[in-house]
């Protein structure tokens, strides 16, 4: 089930550091809706900072921004 954000949230789903460039597979901007991102919080990627696998909802005092 995926969930709508803003793009500063402070989870792993908006972080630069989650799966490097590519980002989450599942986050997507939402359609029609402006600074909305959708992403599924249970999706896992390795962070590129802490170089752990960390699921969408996951956070960390390293995030920093990825989207606007
Ligand atoms: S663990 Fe921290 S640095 Fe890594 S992606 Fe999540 S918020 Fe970003």
């Amino acid at each position: 089930m995926s969930k709508n954000c803003s793009p500063s949230t402070r989870i792993c789903a908006m972080c630069t550091h989650w799966n490097g460039a590519a980002g989450g597979n599942q986050v997507k901007p939402k359609a029609g809706m402006r600074h909305v991102w959708e992403y599924e919080p249970e999706e896992q990627q390795i962070c590129y900072q802490t170089h752990f696998n960390k699921k969408a909802w996951n956070s960390c005092n390293k995030w920093t921004a990825k989207y606007s």
